[in-house]
Order: C-alpha cells, then structure tokens, then sequence
C-alpha cells in the first residue's frame, strides 16, 4: 500500500486508531498510538515524535527526541485490539534532519539489502526462519526481583513430575498419556492442534506465508510455525509480526508463549534454524549437481564465512544466557562448527534437494531471543565475506562431517571447534571479530559496542544472582 492507499484503507475499516510499532535493539517491538483523526499522508514523511530516552539500546536523556516513521507496505489492521486499529510498522530517524537512526535494527536490514546489491555477487539474499516456542498455561504473577520463578499453572509440574497419577489432589482411575509418543503424535496426545491452527491463519489474513505447522519433540506444547522464505526485511518484520500474532493468539486462551530458548532443563530447546540463498538476476548461485551436497562454490564460500565468524555471530544469533542452555549435545541443537548434508548435530545442515531453486543452507545455532534484524543482515554479512575472501569450509577443517556429532568420541571432537559456551565468550569474540559487519557501513561500531554493553549487563544479571540448584549442591556442603 501506498499512504494515500493507506488512509483509503483506515477509512473503509473505520478505524479509530494508529498503532505505531518499532523494534529496540534487542529485539522486541515497541508502540504507541494517535487517534485515526492524526493518520495524514505527512506522518509517512514528517515522522510522528516519541522520546527515546527509555528505550532499550536507543539515545541518551539529553539527546532523546526521535521520530518514527511508518512504513506504508506494512499495514494491517491489528487483529487483537477491542476497536479497529490499523497496525504500521516504522523506521527511526532523528527529529531534525530525518536522518534515519544508526541503532534502528530495521535500518541495519535495509543497508545490508543495499550492500548486497552493490557487492555484484547477488541482487537478493533469502532468508527462512524455523521459530519454536513452548506454550504453557497462564503465568499467576509477573515475575520480579524476589519472585524470579514464576509459577506456572499444574499442568506442565503434573507432566514433569514423571506422569505421577494424582493429579490436583483428585485420583484419576488411567494412566495419564504418554506425551512423547515419538515425533509428533495426533490428538489427543497433541492438544494444541487447534491453537496452532488459529495462529497460522491470523498469520495468513495479515500476509506471512506458512509453510507447516506442528508440535515439536519437546513436551507437552513446544511447537514450530514455519514461514515462507522471504527477502532480508521483509522476513525480519515478519518474524516481528509472527511473534505478535503467537504470543497474543495463545493469550486468548490463557495460555502464555515464550521464545527462550532453554525454558525447561533436560528437554528440547527452542531454536530458529535460519535457512539462506543468494540469487542473482533470478538465478540461484547456491546449486551445483556436481558439487557436494548439490552445493556451488560459492555456497561453499558462504558457508565457509558463516563457520569462520560463528563465535561473534553467535552473540547476535544466540543473544540470551540462556541461549547456551540450548546449545548442548543430546537436543538436536547444534554444538559443533561444521556443515554437512542432513545432519542436524552440524552448525551448518545442508537440506537434501535436487532443485536448485530450493538448494539452501541452514544454520541451525541461532534462536528466537535473536533479533531477526540484526541476525539476517550478520549472516548475510557473514556470508559476503566469506565469498569474497574464498573460504572454502573443507580448508579450514569444518567439515562436511556427515557421521552424528553427538556420538563422536572426545578425540575425535577435540579435532572439530564448538560453539562458544556462554554470552559472555559470544560477546567477547564479537568484540575481537566484527570488522566483517562494519563493510559498507552496514553496521557501526557504535551499534556493536551499545548492544555489546547491554548483553553484558544482562549477562552480569544472570551471573550475580545465586540460583536455586546452587543451594542443593552448596547448602550443606
Ligand atoms: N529444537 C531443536 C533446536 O533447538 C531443533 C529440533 C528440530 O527442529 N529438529 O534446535
Ligand atoms: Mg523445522
Ligand atoms: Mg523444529
Ligand atoms: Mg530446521
């Protein structure tokens, strides 16, 4: 849509209000709304003012005055507001001159598209995220400070509890049902069908493509959407929108998502494999019949750019203390630098498929705590790199290794570099590598060292704090 499109739209909906939405550094979508009476043409170019002195990664108090400015292409009426709200998502730029704003993620995606075109290597990078989220029953109380672990409501406790046959004190006369009966079984094992069904067609109504939905391995109630592969932003805003529409859909129901990436110890975590290609002049570059895996030089190239730089890219792709809860053997997560065809221990997975439209890579560490923008705009950075330094993966020793990683014995592993093994090693390696991001201006030491700043104070967080588990090892020691 246009901005005249727009306000013709607003109009016919009968909308009362305009909800404005941007992402902060870390990733989450921020908003404020004006009544329908302020949508004009001129807010699509004057910006509409917002202080950005509270935000997350953004200005300074003295210097906190910005503007958002709306992104006409992606209204939508916001399916989850009481009166017909119509939904844009914005850009950021400074009040005075309009200059867009070096820490707006979403301006770092459209440099990366930009740099992409002027590399003469590819017009266009795909990108295909696999989210998975757990869904659990309604949080009683926020958490906060001294109430750090939320209580969730009986039913996951009752199924951690090793399939106990009491349940809320009343005697149920069946064994309870086996929820891991392998994969993904049917309802009524599966409860969620429905849930996730309606997910995925608000997802469809409000323009993101899905391509599957299902429970995951992960149980009771982790579960995958997967979208359509899309370019760099467009698949970024619509990671945004896709949370939005997960995260309310289950609230509807009194069921509470989230996208940590290691909600429960000793079961699956959540991930979001991102799936990449570069085409040029509509012509994939990522297929070759001869090579291995189906897989061209230059996807090899590729490749060998995202295993060189994966201990830095792994502070933006898994970004939480958390996240390194997930990335450990035994989950499906991938704990070893190397790629190869159709193992799902690898770093790098190359899916099995002849046709060259489809010959992708996929990188498996990153999760949702990501912030897509910044993620995709990295990897394809990553990538670049990579291509243009001619790093083929196979002369630096990560891989292919086709046999399980999991099942390798420790000096066979100690041949083969792993994942970093916390934030803090993720942050510090981002901090020693990431000449390869400021190429063409597309990210700025500024950015790096504020989103470097915040981790760390996350991370110190987690790191200050005694947790539960030290008190059954330590208490009596
Ligand atoms: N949940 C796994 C992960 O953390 C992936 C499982 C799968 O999609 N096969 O990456
Ligand atoms: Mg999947
Ligand atoms: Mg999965
Ligand atoms: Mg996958």
């Amino acid at each position: 849509m246009t901005p005249e499109e727009v306000i013709k739209f607003a109009k016919e909906n009968g909308v009362k209000m305009v909800d404005v939405k941007f992402t902060d550094l870390p990733g989450s979508w921020q908003h404020f709304s004006i009544p329908a009476h302020e949508l004009s043409e001129d807010i699509f170019v004057e910006g509409l003012p917002f202080d950005g002195s509270s935000i997350r990664g953004f200005q300074a108090i003295n210097e906190s005055d910005m503007l958002v400015i709306p992104d006409a292409s992606t209204a939508i009426l916001d399916p989850f507001t009481a009166v017909p709200t119509l939904s844009l998502v914005c850009s950021i730029a400074h009040p005075r001159s309009k200059e867009p704003y070096s820490r707006d993620p979403r301006y770092i995606a459209q440099k990366a598209e930009s740099y992409l075109r002027s590399s003469g290597i590819a017009d266009t990078a795909f990108f295909g995220p696999e989210a998975e989220f757990y869904i659990f029953d309604q949080v009683r109380y926020a958490s906060t400070d001294n109430k750090q672990y939320a209580e969730v409501d009986s039913e996951e406790a009752h199924w951690n509890s090793g399939n106990a046959t009491y349940h809320n004190g009343s005697r149920s006369l069946g064994h309870l049902m086996n929820v891991k009966g392998g994969y993904f079984p049917v309802a009524p094992n599966d409860t969620y069908q429905d849930l996730r069904t309606e997910m995925v067609l608000k997802m469809e109504e409000l323009g993101i493509q899905v391509e599957t939905q299902h429970h995951e391995v992960g149980a009771p109630g982790q579960a995958e959407i997967d979208i359509r592969f899309n370019t760099l932003l467009k698949t970024a805003d619509a990671i945004q929108l896709y949370k939005y529409i997960v995260k309310n859909t289950a609230r509807k129901y009194g069921k509470s998502v989230t996208f940590m990436p290691k909600p429960i110890f000793g079961d699956n975590g959540s991930g979001m494999h991102t799936h990449q290609s570069l085409w040029k002049d509509e012509k994939p570059l990522f297929f070759d019949a001869d090579g291995y895996a189906g897989l061209s030089q230059t996807a090899r190239y590729y490749v060998g750019g995202i295993l060189t730089h994966a201990p830095a890219l792994l502070a933006i792709a898994a970004p939480s203390t958390n996240s390194y809860k997930r990335l450990v053997p035994g989950f499906e997560a991938p704990v070893n630098l190397v790629f190869s065809q159709g193992n799902r221990s690898a770093a790098v997975r190359i899916p099995i498929s002849d046709n060259p439209k489809a010959k992708r890579i996929e990188f498996r560490p990153p999760d949702p705590t990501a912030n897509p923008y910044l993620l995709f705009s990295a990897l394809l950075m990553a990538g670049l790199d990579g291509i243009r330094r001619e790093i083929d993966p196979g002369d630096y020793g990560f891989g292919p290794v086709d046999r399980d990683l999991y099942s390798m014995t420790p000096e066979e592993l100690s041949e083969i570099s792993s994942v970093p093994g916390s934030l803090d090693e993720s942050l510090k390696a981002l901090e020693n590598d990431h000449a390869f991001l400021l190429e063409g201006g597309v990210f700025t030491s500024d950015l790096l060292e504020k989103y470097i700043e915040f981790k760390r104070e996350q991370s110190d967080v987690v790191r200050l704090r005694p947790v539960p588990i030290e008190f059954s090892l330590y208490y009596d020691a």
